[in-house]
């Protein structure tokens, strides 16, 4: 194609503009017009575009959001919905577009495919991780080192106080951001979606972990990693439950959308800089209906539907090495 439509979709990401900035700058190379379509699957229907040169993505990577909005389309489900889209990307000649955004817009990029023959990429970005077939997606790495800080900064305050606090952290059904924010930051414990499937944790078994720690480290703070969704009420349900029914002085801090701003980080710059070159690169190829991914630091692709269809798991490893730090053992012995 000569031209080639771009659109961010969903939930924000820090790093979506870095991936604006190097699929704007690869079509250049490769003489190719961009047009980007603002708030996501909302501008494809409702014809709100631009074009975009490099002289728009001029210092932009740096800068969590994306230039060309972000938005939720709900009636973009509906067939006329996708079948109005093509349309309109066939009056503007359009042959190819790269949708950036995470599992769901990967199934509104699906959708179109079905409804229109140009080719349609996708780009993994959403902070959740929640995305089959890579091992990151852009703006991850920036929620994790977000949500990394926040906890050190707790850790200080807790430590001074002897308090229990417990830290809610994003990532929609999947525990990715806190098992890595809980490990970076040590904390004491994370109630994380995929291990409450498995096993809930109970408000008695927490209550005893903490008192364990307590005994056995004679350590007076104690922080907690809630994933949202993960605990009735959340962070403030858990805390009140704690003091109230227990004792245990302890405080609520809820992250919140703290998470998806501020400077990317370099490992999210990069990476979506790689994807998004990639992305205009497999359309040079002919390729349709994929999405750019990165695994064990090679650039691949994977179909649209397993995006969405398969689930990355938490890695193993680290689920056992936190198991291993979080579970003091009384010592019979003593140290040498
Ligand atoms: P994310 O991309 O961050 O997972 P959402 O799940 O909110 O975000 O999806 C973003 C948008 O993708 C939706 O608002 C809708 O426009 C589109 N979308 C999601 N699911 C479908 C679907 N099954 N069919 C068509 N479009 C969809």
């Amino acid at each position: 194609p000569q031209r080639i439509g771009i659109l961010t979709s969903g939930g924000d990401a820090p790093g979506m503009n870095a991936a604006i900035r190097a699929i704007v700058l690869a079509a250049d190379h490769y003489d190719l017009e961009v047009i980007a379509f603002r708030h996501g699957f909302e501008g494809l229907l409702e014809q709100n575009y631009l074009q975009l040169t490099p002289n728009h993505v001029q210092h932009i990577l740096q800068y969590s959001g994306t230039i060309i909005k972000s938005a939720r389309c709900p009636r973009f489900k509906e067939v006329a919905s996708a079948q109005q889209a093509a349309r309109h990307l066939a009056e503007l000649n359009i042959g190819a577009l790269i949708v950036i955004g995470g599992d769901g817009s990967f199934r509104g990029a699906h959708h179109l495919s079905q409804h229109w023959d140009g080719q349609v990429i996708g780009v993994p970005g959403t902070i959740d991780n929640d995305v089959y077939g890579t091992d990151s997606t852009v703006g991850y790495s920036t929620a994790v080192a977000i949500a990394m800080d926040a906890l050190d900064k707790i850790r200080d305050t807790a430590d001074a106080m002897d308090r229990v606090f417990i830290v809610e952290v994003m990532g929609r059904n999947a525990g990715f951001i806190g098992l890595k924010s809980a490990m970076a930051a040590g904390a004491e414990r994370m109630i994380l979606p995929e291990l409450q499937r498995d096993k809930p944790l109970t408000i008695e078994a927490i209550v005893k972990h903490i008192k364990r720690v307590e005994a056995v480290r004679g350590q007076g703070s104690y922080v907690m990693v809630l994933s949202e969704h993960q605990w009735p009420g959340g962070a403030v349900a858990l805390s009140e439950q704690l003091e109230a029914e227990h004792g245990m002085p302890c405080r609520p801090c809820l992250l919140g959308h703290i998470q998806r701003g501020g400077p990317p980080t370099a490992t999210d710059r990069v990476l979506a800089s790689e994807l998004g070159v990639y992305a205009v690169e497999l359309i040079r190829e002919g390729a349709r209906n994929v999405m750019t991914a990165m695994r064990a630091g090679a650039l691949t692709t994977v179909t649209m539907e397993e995006t969405w269809s398969k689930k990355n798991p938490l890695p193993e490893n680290l689920l056992r090495i936190q198991h291993e730090i979080f579970n003091p053992v009384k010592k019979s012995r003593q140290p040498r």
